[in-house]
């Protein structure tokens, strides 16, 4: 079977990245985190200075874009990749929280859109990979043989991050995680350009009963079904 592009889109802290992750690893595919790229740009910003109590302006984010050199690496014992920032793993820090609070906003200027998908595509070019995000199905990857969209309950995220946080010994509050969720689920829903909307043609998945195991399980099956249908 020749490869195909996987696009997985959804929410905040679906556990996107963790089934892309696994769909990967299972077919020999690389895995590409969209998010990572987001956050790459507002942890420079944010390191710069340029991002001062939540506000900045996009200007000024637009002059950093060519002093910005992301890279992936695979690390062999997460058996993923990580993210580079300028040559440096930033894959710890572009999950804090200050990083979260500004993403959002970062993601919605045109300029970095362009600078980051452009990256995506790249990546992307010789398909056999599993990219996950907001609008890889919609916008970045149109023609992806097999689309996601992934939704679960939002107490069950807001758990899913909170645990993800403290096992990496970063503590933050439940009701703070819960608000960033759904602050960023809004804004990435009702920005202008590529906003968060389900492809036309991808299939939902809703997995908050299901484990990590049975997720797997259920696109595995998609992926013979599509082979099927296609061959
Ligand atoms: O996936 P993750 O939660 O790490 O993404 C962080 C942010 O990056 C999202 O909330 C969204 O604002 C932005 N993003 C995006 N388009 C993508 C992936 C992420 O705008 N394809």
């Amino acid at each position: 079977m020749s490869k195909i592009t996987i696009a997985i889109d959804g929410y905040s802290s679906c556990g996107k990245s963790t089934l892309a992750k696994a769909l990967a690893a299972h077919l020999g595919y690389a895995y590409a985190d969209s998010g990572a790229m987001y956050r790459c740009v507002t942890l420079f910003a944010l390191r710069k200075g340029v991002i001062k109590d939540g506000s900045f302006l996009p200007a000024e984010i637009i002059k950093l874009l060519p002093e910005i050199h992301l890279s992936f690496e695979f690390n062999q014992h997460t058996k993923s990749s990580d993210t580079f920032l300028n040559g440096e793993n930033v894959e710890k820090d572009i999950r804090q929280m200050s990083v979260s609070e500004n993403v959002s906003q970062v993601s919605a200027i045109h300029e970095v859109r362009v600078q980051m998908i452009a990256i995506q595509r790249k990546l992307g070019k010789n398909r056999g990979i599993v990219m996950d995000g907001r609008d890889i199905g919609s916008n970045v990857f149109p023609d992806a043989e097999l689309k996601i969209f992934m939704t679960a309950d939002t107490d069950i995220r807001t758990q899913r991050r909170y645990d993800e946080l403290s096992s990496k010994g970063q503590h933050v509050s439940y009701s703070e995680i819960k608000a960033n969720l759904i602050s960023r689920d809004h804004e990435d829903t009702h920005r202008k350009e590529n906003p968060l909307v389900q492809a036309k043609d991808a299939i939902v998945l809703d997995n908050t009963e299901l484990t990590r195991e049975q997720q797997l399980e259920y696109v595995i099956k998609l992926i013979h079904d599509l082979t099927l249908s296609v061959s």
